[in-house]
This record gives C-alpha cells, sequence and structure tokens, in this order.
C-alpha cells in the first residue's frame, strides 16, 4: 500500500514540477541588449525575461526609454548590442526571424494608428488575408469574433473617424489579436483617451491578461498595474532600475528614483 499509494504521488509531484517548467518558459528574452540613437545611448544593458503568461507593466519618467525598448522587442527599432529572443527566435538582420517574431507579437500604440479610409471589419481582416494569405471569409468571422469580444461588433462597417477614441482602440486591439499573437504589447495604450474611456479599454486589457495573454504594458494606470500585473518594472535614463512584484513595489520601492516617481504619480 505504502508504494502504490506514493507512486502516484512522485508522479503528481512530477507533473507539477513539469507544469512549473512549462509556466515558467520565458517567451522573451533581453540579454545585456544596448541601443543607440547615433551617439545616444538610449537602452543600456537591458536584462528581462518574460514567462510565458506574465504580465508585466513598465513603467518610469518620459524619455527613460520604455517605448524604444518595448518596440525593439518587434523590430519597429533595432538593437546594436546584446540578444533579443523571441519564443525562441532571435532577432538578427535575418528577415525571416523578423517576420516570424512579427507575427508572435501584436502591438497596441498610444494613437490607435488604425487605417482611416479602411473600414473598422477591414482594419481587421488586412493582415490576416494579406500576411497570412487566409481566404476573406475566415478572416471575417474571425475579426467579427474579436469584435464581439471587445464589445463593438455592431461598427464593423463603420470607419474609424466615426468611432470614439475608446472604442478606436478596443478596435486596434481586435486587430492585433486577429493575427492570433503570443505576445502583446501595449504602449500608453489609454493615455490618448479621454477619462471616461480609459476604463473600456482597460477592461479589455484586463480581460485578456485573465484568458493568460503574455503582456508587456507600458502605461502610468498603477490601478491596472496593481491589480493585474505580475511584476512591476521601473526604468530610468534607459536602464531597468528596479523590479518587484506589484504590492512590493508600490509599498516598497527600493531605489530612490523609483521613490520619487512614485511619489509624483500616485
Ligand atoms: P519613453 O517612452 O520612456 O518616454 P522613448 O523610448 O520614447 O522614452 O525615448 C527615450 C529617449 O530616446 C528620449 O530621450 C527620446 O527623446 C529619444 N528618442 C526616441 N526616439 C528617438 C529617435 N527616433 N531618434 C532619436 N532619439 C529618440
Ligand atoms: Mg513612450
Amino acid at each position: 500500500d505504502a508504494i502504490t499509494d506514493t507512486v502516484p504521488e512522485a508522479q503528481l509531484r512530477a507533473g507539477r514540477n513539469l507544469e512549473h517548467e512549462v509556466a515558467q518558459e520565458d517567451v522573451i528574452q533581453l540579454i545585456n541588449m544596448n541601443k543607440w540613437y547615433g551617439d545616444f545611448h538610449v537602452l543600456r544593458d537591458i536584462n528581462l525575461n518574460v514567462h510565458k503568461g506574465e504580465r508585466i507593466v513598465i513603467c518610469g519618467p518620459s524619455g527613460s526609454g520604455k517605448s524604444t525598448m518595448i518596440r525593439c522587442i518587434n523590430r519597429l527599432e533595432e538593437h546594436q548590442q546584446g540578444q533579443i529572443i523571441v519564443d525562441g527566435v532571435e532577432l538578427t538582420n535575418d528577415l525571416k526571424n523578423i517576420d516570424k517574431i512579427r507575427r508572435e507579437v501584436g502591438m497596441c500604440f498610444q494613437h490607435f494608428n488604425l487605417f482611416p479610409h479602411l473600414t473598422i471589419l477591414e482594419n481587421c481582416v488586412l493582415a490576416p488575408m494579406w500576411v497570412r494569405k487566409e481566404p476573406r471569409a475566415e478572416a471575417e468571422a474571425r475579426a467579427m469574433h474579436y469584435l464581439e469580444r471587445v464589445k463593438i461588433p455592431e461598427q464593423a462597417n463603420k470607419y474609424p473617424g466615426q468611432l470614439s477614441g475608446g472604442q478606436q482602440q478596443r478596435v486596434a486591439i481586435a486587430r492585433s489579436l486577429c493575427m492570433q499573437p503570443k505576445i502583446m504589447l501595449f504602449d500608453e495604450p489609454t493615455s490618448a483617451l479621454d477619462p471616461e474611456m480609459i476604463k473600456e479599454v482597460l477592461d479589455t486589457m484586463v480581460q485578456l491578461a485573465e484568458e493568460g495573454m503574455t503582456m508587456l504594458c507600458v502605461t502610468h494606470e498603477m490601478g491596472f498595474a496593481k491589480t493585474v500585473a505580475d511584476r512591476v518594472i521601473f526604468m530610468a535614463d534607459g536602464q531597468i532600475v528596479e523590479e518587484n512584484e506589484p504590492h512590493a513595489f508600490f509599498n516598497n520601492p527600493q531605489e530612490l528614483r523609483t521613490q520619487e516617481f512614485l511619489s509624483q504619480i500616485i
């Protein structure tokens, strides 16, 4: 009996460990990453591992390199030193790798960057049809699915200019999701919005987080950071100065620059 009892337990434990390892799989690795704009050393020795399903909030003063860092992850900006590895693929000048990574990584910006001359639905099917070569019917069905998820299916045939800012940002999120990314990057998605529209966009992001999406969000919405983030990262002068789980980050910041920043925004 003792033996038969211990066997399943050992298996269970092994299974748990395995699960733990899978959960800890790094989908993004930045290793000693450096970037310059001309002579200006904008990112200094950035080291960051993001696990599958992890929600990371990046904050820090304006000009600290937050946008540059996340733009490097899908090669909207090029880094000059160190390594960026996304889902096992290293970002180099190899266009095949850049393509592969861009398919895995969705991005939402402060300004929604929707195509103004295309309807919401056309905005959503463009990349799936032209990049992924999906048949229109399939692309449209998925677009409608995601427009429903962000709660604006009834807007599908309108143009971006006919929607509110909050609605446009939700379209931008739905459009990214239509490419079925493994990772979503957000760069201050709510900072161009009127206050009454911030919540509807944050709610969409919370829902994504609850569904297990791996997310890197540059945001100053500290309520979002506190409730959703697994880890908060503070950047200043092109460096990661401090990182911690939200409770410790907000209640017990270690670095003077973090304390100063938090005292200004909270
Ligand atoms: P953040 O998103 O934290 O506000 P950014 O990544 O946008 O910071 O910018 C970091 C620094 O790099 C700033 O000093 C900014 O002026 C500079 N910078 C950003 N983009 C460029 C660029 N394309 N060329 C030169 N300098 C840039
Ligand atoms: Mg920025």
